[in-house]
């Protein structure tokens, strides 16, 4: 990417109406912009952080056989009312009428629908475990918006949903889910402490937040000191959950070695069983001929929370401190030439075995002085 190219407007004051870090950084570098209230268009150079999010994530997702999909961002109310969560969901819920009077609603989230969509392809014991997920917009229209894109009523989000036989398989899965969602916040640079949750609308009886530390979180949470010491991607689940953590009310802040600490949280998972397999009547036929009804589960990350989380995790002195992984260019190259001279051509050249390379770099082929060149790459990533 030439930065003559690039869409940005380098603002120096921070705008008024951004109360912490990441929210100020993400408009002063002109990664987001407010299309309305808790409405952001991703500009070029969040896009290109978000989908390097996205691709990681995808990755995780996929190594565990979960199979990508897209479902559509408006659903029928239909399911929801077979499901009762038409009336629950309350006033978060965006419902639409059509020129037909049919209530239509942006979804929030995605169990009726796919657990319909399960039903008309699985059959048989024989099709089980599936796994599935996208990534797609989510509307929820959250009382207070609020911290940019970290409370937004439009999101993106990744969900995934899994149908297994029996409960004890159900957890089994639930088990590979969140040895896969620690690993994909470590793939992100990022130390997730994961603690036991209340299910809320989703339901169900086991769940677990993933919360990543930043002293602008919106949780309190406690947890134990070997959380952050260890390396979590070689323990087992049971030796993870043995591990102590909490947040909020259910702190008990008397045990030793116990860390208090703010989290922002990024993923949550639910092991719900057949909270929605059995009023949308979903069943398989086991080996015996019997009807069995699916137990289910799912999980769900903010995408487009996670650019801000990341900054307020790794922020120094108002920077942006992108890792590795998710950084929108590996290199800057800063031409300090004039049109012609060696500096110059050695600029472009450096550009071009790059980007043949497959890495894209900032090259900054703008007149700008070169303090302000240094400081505007600096600004950027
Ligand atoms: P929260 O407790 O933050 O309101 P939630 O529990 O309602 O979130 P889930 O249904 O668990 O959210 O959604 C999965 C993930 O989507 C959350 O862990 C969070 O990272 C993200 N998310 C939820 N609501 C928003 C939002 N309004 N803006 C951005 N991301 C969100
Ligand atoms: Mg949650």
């Amino acid at each position: 990417m030439k930065l003559s190219n690039l869409l940005f407007n380098s603002l120096k004051e921070s705008p008024k109406e951004a109360k912490i870090i990441s929210h100020q950084l993400m408009l002063r570098s002109s990664m987001i912009r407010q299309h309305t209230s808790g409405i952001y268009t991703w500009l070029p150079l969040g896009f290109k952080v978000l989908k390097n999010i996205e691709n990681i994530i995808r990755n995780n997702q996929d190594e565990i056989g979960c199979n990508e999909m897209l479902m559509s961002t408006i659903q029928s109310s239909e399911l929801w009312k077979k499901s009762g969560r038409y009336a629950d969901y309350g006033k978060e819920m965006l419902r639409i009428t059509d020129r037909h009077d049919s209530d239509l609603l942006y979804g929030p989230t995605n169990e009726e629908v796919i657990t319909d969509l399960f039903s008309d392809y699985v059959n048989s014991y024989k099709g089980l475990p599936k796994y599935l997920y996208h990534i797609q917009w989510k509307f929820r229209d959250e009382i207070r918006p609020r911290f940019g894109v970290m409370r937004g009523r439009e999101f993106l989000m990744k969900d995934a949903y899994s149908f297994d036989l029996t409960e004890e398989d159900a957890f089994e899965t639930y088990k590979k889910f969140f040895r896969s969602y620690l690993k994909t916040f470590l793939d992100l640079g990022l130390q997730p402490i994961p603690v036991k949750a209340a299910t809320g609308a989703i339901g169900g009886d086991l769940s677990h937040e993933f919360q990543i530390l930043a002293n602008t979180g919106e949780s309190e949470l406690a947890y134990d000191s070997q959380l952050v010491d260890s390396n979590l991607s070689e323990k087992s689940y049971e030796e993870i959950t043995a591990m102590y953590s909490a947040s909020d009310e259910m702190i008990d802040k008397s045990k030793s070695d116990v860390i208090i600490g703010r989290g922002i949280e990024v993923g949550h998972i639910f092991n719900f069983g057949t909270k929605y397999t059995k009023p949308l009547e979903c069943f398989v036929l086991n080996q015996d001929g019997k009807r069995i009804t699916p137990h289910m589960g799912s999980y769900g990350i903010g995408v487009s929370r996670l650019p801000a989380a990341i900054i307020e995790a790794k922020y120094n002195n108002e920077y942006m401190k992108w890792p590795k992984s998710v950084t929108p260019f590996q290199v800057a190259i800063i031409n300090l030439g004039k049109n012609g001279d060696e500096a110059d051509q050695k600029s472009k050249d450096i550009y071009e075995v790059l980007i043949n390379n497959h890495i894209d770099p900032l090259l900054d082929d703008t007149s700008e002085s070169p303090s302000s060149k240094f400081k505007i790459s600096l600004k950027l990533f």
